[in-house]
């Protein structure tokens, strides 16, 4: 269900909207910090983080309250609060438009969030490529500082808080929570073996929460209107994704952008009502749900759930466009919510083009120290660059299902099924047109869009 709001971007496209000034009077920027550090324990936040039932924006969905809980204290280690604002999923811009245009919003919920688990240090990881977000986020710290809302007393309390801005080095593997924690040390990007969790050893081997960034930018609006409150806003109760949360359009669509709406919103209104459209008026093709880690879908996909106790029954017969975005839904769907940032193929896109694409970038950013990873990628986007060129045969394709399932389930982080998922679901939904470019009957299908397509390889 379409409901816009504007909680998280009260303050986008205001003259100076990413300044103190403007946060405090139009958004009362601060208050909610404010309220929590005088009036709270740390208990009492969490418990109250729960009832907000944010799910977190960063793909995985887990519930943020839930999350500040499994922070215990150490009797010698100090606690962390990490930020993941690397953002480099393809397709994926939300986090960036927050970092630019709402920093003190990032901070405020940083300030919350240190005091909810007992941290004193937030750090804010942020890609490298990302020069203006960087600069603005620096903005705010000195800011906030600069009024003593961080610092070694905020609003008065006990509990010293600081906020520091990281710079990564740009690798899309960092985007992984281990691998953040190993790049913050200092040390290579590569994911961790888990356990242990970054709430038992994260950060320098301390109890550390990881946090997306639209996650702890929602927090402050959640403690402001009240947790429960927050959670009431999203449109579909049942979904269990409280509030609101920035939804993104790319691709083939007229209005490419971010907005905010409650939770609950469609594939149908995301590309149509917010993003106006398919381009030149053709019709849809596919749909990358969340991120190019999200298993795509068929324009013509339809809902099938005949049992009563299915999650997505009421949409049974209906077209995948018209289910609600949710974690759950998504993933009874046989996809993902993920980022919650769409993108979007019209009529006439070659499928095995952006499959390409997509093995490509996979190839190309696995960080090597799992086989079935480092050599599967590979085999995935060799087989990809003989479709391309006509010379795959159909042992070949149907290898590329093999491949595929032997990454998935083997590997040490989730890259592994961020590659193997989006492989399966291309060849899953577009045999046919794989099939074409085995036997070179591939047709009309050959748009080469700037966001979807490949340069010129050969
Ligand atoms: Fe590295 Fe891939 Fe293994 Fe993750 S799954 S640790 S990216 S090789």
């Amino acid at each position: 269900m379409l409901k816009r709001t504007n909680y998280l971007t009260k303050v986008y496209g205001l003259p100076n909207g990413w300044q103190l000034y403007t946060y405090e009077r139009q958004a009362n920027g601060y208050e909610a910090a404010r309220r929590v550090l005088t009036t709270m324990t740390p208990e009492q936040v969490v418990g109250e983080a729960k009832k907000a039932n944010i799910r977190g924006r960063g793909g995985a969905g887990f519930p943020m309250g839930v999350k500040w809980s499994f922070m215990r204290p150490h009797p010698t280690k100090p606690a962390y609060l990490v930020i993941n604002a690397d953002e480099g999923e393809p397709g994926t811009h939300k986090d960036r438009t927050l970092m630019e245009q709402n920093p003190h919003a990032i901070i405020e919920g940083c300030i919350i969030g240190c005091y909810a688990i007992g941290a004193h240090v937030a750090y804010i990881y942020v890609r490298d490529e990302l020069h203006r977000s960087k600069e603005r986020l620096w903005g705010a710290i000195r800011e906030a500082k600069s009024k003593g809302y961080l610092g070694p007393r905020p609003f008065g309390k006990d509990h010293a808080v600081d906020v520091v801005v990281h710079t990564g080095a740009g690798a899309y593997i960092c985007g992984e929570e281990t691998a953040l924690l190993n790049s913050l040390e200092g040390r290579r990007g590569e994911p961790r073996l888990k356990p242990p969790f970054p709430a038992q050893a994260g950060a320098f081997g301390c109890p550390t929460t990881v946090n997306n960034l639209e996650t702890i930018a929602a927090v402050p609006t959640a403690f402001l209107i009240g947790c429960e409150e927050f959670s009431k806003l999203s449109a579909i109760h049942h979904l269990n994704d409280g509030g609101v949360r920035l939804y993104g359009v790319n691709g083939h669509v007229k209005k490419p952008g971010v907005f905010e709406c409650a939770v609950g919103l469609t594939l149908r209104e995301l590309i149509y009502d917010l993003g106006g459209g398919i381009k030149d008026d053709k019709k849809l093709f596919a749909v990358i749900p969340g991120g190019s880690s999200t298993p795509v879908l068929r324009a013509g996909d339809i809902v099938s759930a005949p049992d009563e106790k299915s999650l997505l029954h009421p949409w049974h017969g209906r077209s995948v466009l018209d289910v609600p975005l949710g974690v759950d839904t998504f993933r009874n769907l046989g996809t993902m919510l993920g980022t919650c940032c769409t993108t979007v193929m019209a009529e006439g896109t070659d499928p095995v083009l952006a499959f390409h694409n997509l093995m490509q970038f996979y190839r190309h950013e696995s960080c090597g120290q799992c086989t079935p990873c480092r050599e599967g990628s590979a085999w995935l986007f060799r087989i990809a660059e003989k479709l391309v060129v006509g010379t795959c045969s159909m042992d070949e394709l149907n290898q590329l299902h093999d491949i595929a399932n032997n990454i998935m389930g083997n590997t040490i982080c989730a890259f592994g099924e961020g590659t193997a998922m989006p492989a399966l679901g291309f060849l899953k939904k577009f045999r046919k047109e794989f099939e074409a470019h085995v036997k070179g009957e591939q047709g009309a299908n050959n748009i080469r869009s700037s966001s979807l397509a490949i340069e010129p390889l050969f």
